[in-house]
């Protein structure tokens, strides 16, 4: 080990002398990062270190070390997780050097001039926020990593289960029943949010069965879930030679698992799905209280894995909060990577707003698409519906549909939604979320959660509802109006600061959406 760090040394020494201002760390921050991936390696957590550690050598200055990641999302979330303190723990060990890290957002220009720690994860290179242009322009650079230089570059190990891809020569498109273009990932358009779903899904299309199995995809309605499994299913089909991509809902494969026993014909269905090369199954919450099929299932599972055969799954939620599904199927769908899906922010909405337009050669003004990006908050697909209705108006009215028409058509889509949800709707959800009490949300106390959770109520009401912050006031044992406005301003601040706190707000809001449904 000494006999490694003397001959690092001298490698930082040389790469001082050869006259930079700095030193040039490159030797210790590679062996940092090797060290790092071996010991997850050994722990069985190989995936983290993909996942999580795009991280770039930039260079040195004054007892920091500069380095570089794709986006603020990932910097957060290598901070939180603690990989930051790994990397400055490890690299102290190595170097003998305590070294502060400035952690900067790649500039993706920039990237091709600069020195790089490639750890072999193409999927990671991809921009993750880009306006609709540039989202256009990445389009052949994705298809770069389809080349076969870059998937030879995998981390893929096994011969045995890897595809044979075909000549990129051949541009010719094979047709598949479930899968289209329209559901590929050109089409989907990436965000800070969706940053590691989105890169585990390109992952998994370009090392099918090796990188991630199984991948299993969750969240909320219309945010994406099946396009990004399709989008995986379509790239895979265009790019191996592989026959057998299947796409299939949980509930038509419990239902052709029902017709096949009543048939007889379970065997053909067995052969089916046993031979997959690839297995999609959408929205698997709908496997609860299917006993039957959840065997079905397992026993495909487990040989499907054994040929390391690539598996996706969809749920609305996360798999541990399944009832009626049997552990051992549980801990099979959670066996690769879990990765959670949300709600893009205002900028990417507005870039899936554009880049829907584009598709279908329509137009509407910079102020419209604002409208409708400003809105829409639920999710993606409601987002789209309203698109739809708008674009539909705007040809009735030749194109001359303006910034108050479009207002009456989106409050009108919305309107019955908005009405329906109640203050004490909001704090019911709100309560439960921060497991509090509802009579300690709507009362005095000031214990530092219970004011935070309050703070969320207040806020979300004045955003979700119609009621004045009189009103709003009313519903909190009578606080009076400025206070109300203060709660309102402490969580606009704390947004500002705390990205993370968009995610929690979207959750506590498909808890409304859920608590109004069942009220
Ligand atoms: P889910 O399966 O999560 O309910 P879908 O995959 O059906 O949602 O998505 C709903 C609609 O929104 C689809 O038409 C899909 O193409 C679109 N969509 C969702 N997220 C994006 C995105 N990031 N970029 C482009 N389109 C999207
Ligand atoms: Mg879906």
């Amino acid at each position: 080990m000494n006999s490694i760090i003397s001959i690092l040394q001298k490698k930082v020494k040389a790469g001082y002398n050869i006259g930079m201002n700095s030193p040039d760390y490159t030797p210790f921050w590679e062996e940092t990062l090797r060290q790092i991936k071996q010991n997850l390696t050994e722990n069985g957590r190989a995936n983290d270190f993909v996942l999580w550690f795009n991280i770039n050598y930039v260079g040195s200055q004054e007892g920091k070390l500069i380095v570089s990641v794709a986006s603020n999302y990932i910097r957060n979330e290598m901070k939180n997780r603690g990989y930051l303190a790994m990397i400055q723990e490890t690299f102290l060990e190595i170097s003998g050097l305590e070294m502060d890290l400035e952690v900067t957002i790649r500039d993706r220009n920039a990237e091709k001039s600069r020195s790089t720690v490639s750890f072999s994860e193409p999927a990671q290179n991809i921009p993750l926020k880009q306006t609709i242009q540039q989202n256009i322009q990445t389009i052949p650079q994705q298809r770069e990593f389809e080349s076969k230089s870059s998937i030879t570059n995998t981390l893929s190990q096994n011969n045995h289960s890897e595809p044979i891809f075909k000549d990129e020569s051949i541009p010719v498109k094979k047709t598949h029943p479930e899968l289209s273009e329209q559901y590929s990932f050109e089409n989907f358009i990436s965000s800070d949010e969706n940053a590691y779903v989105y890169n585990a899904a390109l992952a998994v299309s370009k090392n099918p069965g090796t990188a991630y199995n199984p991948l299993l995809i969750y969240g909320g309605v219309g945010l994406g879930k099946t396009h990004l499994m399709k989008a995986i299913g379509y790239s895979i089909f265009q790019s191996t030679n592989y026959k057998n991509v299947i796409y299939i809902s949980a509930e038509n494969f419990t239902n052709e698992f029902t017709q096949s026993i009543r048939d007889r014909s379970e065997k053909k269905f067995k052969d089916k799905y046993r031979n997959a090369d690839v297995l999609l199954i959408d929205d698997i919450h709908f496997f609860e209280d299917k006993d039957k099929t959840q065997e079905e299932l397992f026993h495909t599972f487990n040989a499907l894995y054994d040929k390391q055969k690539q598996m996706v799954f969809t749920c609305d939620r996360p798999v541990s909060e399944l009832k009626q599904i049997t552990e051992r199927l549980k801990s099979r769908f959670t066996r690769g990577v879990s990765a959670d899906i949300h709600m893009p922010k205002y900028e990417v909405r507005s870039a899936i707003i554009q880049h829907k337009l584009e598709q279908q050669k329509k137009k509407l003004s910079a102020e419209i698409i604002d409208l409708i990006a400003k809105n829409i908050q639920s999710n993606v697909r409601d987002l789209e519906a309203c698109l739809n209705s708008i674009i539909l108006y705007s040809d009735i009215t030749g194109g001359n549909l303006s910034l108050s028409q479009a207002r009456d058509i989106i409050s009108k889509m919305f309107a019955q939604d908005t009405t329906q949800i109640t203050a004490e709707i909001i704090q019911r959800a709100v309560a439960d979320y921060f497991n509090v009490s509802f009579s300690d949300i709507k009362g005095k106390k000031r214990h530092k959660n219970i004011a935070f959770a309050r703070h969320i109520a207040v806020y979300l009401i004045h955003e979700l509802t119609e009621l004045s912050s009189t009103e709003i006031g009313h519903e909190f044992s009578g606080r009076d109006h400025t206070t109300i406005m203060h709660s309102c301003e402490v969580i606009t601040k704390q947004l500002q600061i705390d990205e993370s706190l968009n995610d929690t707000l979207s959750i506590i809001k498909r808890d409304i959406r859920e608590y109004k449904r069942n009220s």
